[in-house]
């Protein structure tokens, strides 16, 4: 469906993908809108990470994480294998380097679900290329209630990611956008919003010297 950019008739030009980062208070609704995205956009691709925390039910290996142990963690951190990596409710992640430098320079666009760590990484390693979005809940009741419903956790999981969701939510300042999921079709909408106008941004539209001169000619 997207591409990389196409004017009105049609036209493609090529362009650098761009590093697009979901961050927000666990339970807030980020995976759920991370996946209507990665369905609605053919160009956009999940960067997957590797952890170290236990599978949950529905969870595929390899799909929604890479899920190893300490030692193969703490190796790939040896061998400088992630563009960032952070401890979490005492769980390890990491983004692997992988496949994400050649796909941007092809035109291919990443989609990060990274807590504010790795956003702060990947923002000081890539600013260019980045685009950085935090989801907040509307209330702290809603946060808890949407944790509970979600029925992955125990009570004792739930307390923890609730007391971690204040300091959380003070990261807020270290983010391009800021949206509200509130209704989840309309933040969708926001953050899809968001990503198609990061694509036609000057500085990644690289067919544009091309595209100008041939119109200037
Ligand atoms: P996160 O990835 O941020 O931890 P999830 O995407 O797993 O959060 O969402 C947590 C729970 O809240 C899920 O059960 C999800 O279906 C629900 N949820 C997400 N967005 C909304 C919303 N706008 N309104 C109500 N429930 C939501
Ligand atoms: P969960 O265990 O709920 O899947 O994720 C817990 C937190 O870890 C979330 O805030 C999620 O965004 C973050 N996270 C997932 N993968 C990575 C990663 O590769 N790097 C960093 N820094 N955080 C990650």
């Amino acid at each position: 469906m997207a591409n990389p950019v196409s004017n009105i008739s049609g036209h493609v030009l090529p362009r650098r993908g761009l590093m697009f980062i979901l961050s927000s208070p666990s339970g807030t609704g980020k995976t759920t809108i991370a996946k209507k995205l990665l369905a609605d956009d053919d160009n956009l691709a999940l960067s997957v990470s590797a952890t170290t925390r236990p599978m949950r039910k529905g969870e595929v290996d390899g799909r929604d994480y890479h899920f190893i142990d300490r030692a193969h963690f703490d190796a790939m951190v040896a061998d400088d294998a992630f563009l960032e990596w952070a401890e979490v409710f005492g769980n390890c992640y990491g983004t692997p380097r992988g496949a994400v430098s050649d796909g941007l320079e092809a035109g291919r666009d990443y989609l990060f679900d990274v807590d504010w760590q790795g956003a702060q990484q990947l923002s000081q390693r890539a600013r260019e290329d980045v685009v950085s979005v935090f989801l907040l809940p509307p209330s702290i009741a809603e946060l808890e209630g949407r944790l509970r419903g979600r029925g992955t956790d125990n009570d004792a999981v739930i307390e923890g990611r609730m007391a971690r969701a204040r300091d959380e939510i003070s990261h807020w300042d270290g983010y391009d956008y800021i949206v509200i999921n509130d209704d989840l079709d309309a933040c969708f909408e926001r953050v899809r919003t968001i990503l198609q106008a990061e694509r036609l941004t000057r500085k990644r539209q690289t067919g544009l010297i091309e595209f100008t001169r041939e119109l200037m000619r």
